[in-house]
């Protein structure tokens, strides 16, 4: 069954990673797919090719989420090129982990202006759009660190927990509009980002995972499925944990 036909989606981050994994599902699902990156222009050209031959439309835009002008062109030009909006997913995001001792404040700034400011830049840019359709689903990439802190991960943990926030308080705002913005909270998904860490590390995690494995990008994009469909239609506000019974 396709749970997404005739819907469009906006997905920031999806040349690599779960993003990727989640406009793969999307079009599965018979969305139309508007994604963006930030410098991997030859796999956002290789995606835009795997999407549509879903037999949906799709492209990649370039555009920084962290800058707000950026972000009010981009869904300007979603909008045209697509003729309307139905799904935000705010999913790109970085990591710049040291321990607070060492962490630079350019570090600190810049994980916070990617990770969380992006959100508000996004969601601003489709408040108008959504609100006179009087319908939209707003999806936030969280974390399992940004529901319990990790050491290390000071200004990540603190730009996923800012999400949190910020979508209950959207949620509250714009239900009245039937739009609705909901965060997931995957635990350990094993993606470039993830491919950075210690593998020793990496071991343990996997061992302390009540369903002893690591997630799946497409783990993630599942959630998203669900969330961006009418399936959810009664469901805002809340936070998915997506991480193998991680926080249990
Ligand atoms: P990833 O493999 O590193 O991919 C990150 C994506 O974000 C890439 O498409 C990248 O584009 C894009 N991006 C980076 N900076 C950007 C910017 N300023 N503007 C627009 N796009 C930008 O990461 P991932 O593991 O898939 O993670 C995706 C999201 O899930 C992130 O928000 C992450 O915090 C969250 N998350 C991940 C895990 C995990 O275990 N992997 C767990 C919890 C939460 P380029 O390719 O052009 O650089």
């Amino acid at each position: 069954m396709k749970l997404l036909e005739n819907k469009t989606a906006l997905i920031t981050g999806a040349s690599r990673g779960i993003g990727k994994g989640i406009a793969m599902e999307f079009a599965r699902h018979g969305a139309h797919v508007a994604f963006t990156y930030n410098a991997s222009a030859e796999a956002a050209k290789a995606l835009e090719a795997e999407l549509e031959g879903f037999g949906v439309k799709a492209r990649g835009y370039q555009s920084n989420a962290a800058d707000f002008d950026a972000a009010q062109q981009l869904v300007k030009d979603v909008i045209e090129d697509f003729g309307g909006l139905d799904i935000l997913i705010n999913n790109a995001g970085i990591t710049k982990d040291n321990l607070l001792m060492r962490i630079s404040e350019e570090d600190f700034d810049k994980v916070i202006e990617v990770n969380l400011k992006s959100v508000f830049n996004l969601t601003k840019a489709v408040l108008r759009p959504m609100l006179k359709q009087r319908s939209g689903s707003i999806i936030n990439m969280s974390s399992v660190v940004g529901v319990k802190g990790n050491a290390g991960q000071t200004n990540y943990a603190a730009s996923k927990a800012g999400i949190l926030g910020f979508t209950k308080s959207v949620a509250l705002e714009l239900g009245s509009r039937n739009v609705r913005c909901n965060a997931i909270a995957p635990g350990f998904i094993e993606t470039e980002m993830t491919a950075k860490l210690d593998p020793k590390t990496v071991d343990s995690w996997r061992d302390s995972i009540p369903l002893k494995r690591g997630g799946t990008p497409e783990d993630v994009a599942n959630a998203c499925v669900f969330l961006g469909s009418d399936m959810s239609a009664y469901i805002t506000g809340q936070t998915l944990n997506v991480d193998g019974g991680m926080l249990t």
